[in-house]
């Protein structure tokens, strides 16, 4: 079994993959894509989302708040 190894809280031996980002206020956005190092995304309102819309990147970060 492989173990997981963390660095910084970020488990780095999780699978990585490009996001795709239109959200151009955030701290973590360039040239159309995220640069954070992990992101979390959660349910809106009541907690289910029933289609994308319901869904929203808490790590999101306004960069005019520097
Ligand atoms: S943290 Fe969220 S909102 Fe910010 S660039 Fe990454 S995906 Fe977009």
């Amino acid at each position: 079994m492989v173990q997981a190894e963390k660095l910084g809280g970020v488990n780095v031996t999780a699978p990585k993959m490009q996001v795709k980002c239109g959200v151009d206020n955030c701290e973590y956005w360039r040239e159309h894509y995220c640069t954070a190092n992990a992101v979390e995304v959660n349910a809106m309102g009541d907690g289910h989302a029933r289609t994308s819309e319901g869904t929203c990147c808490t790590t999101f970060k306004d960069k005019s708040f520097r």
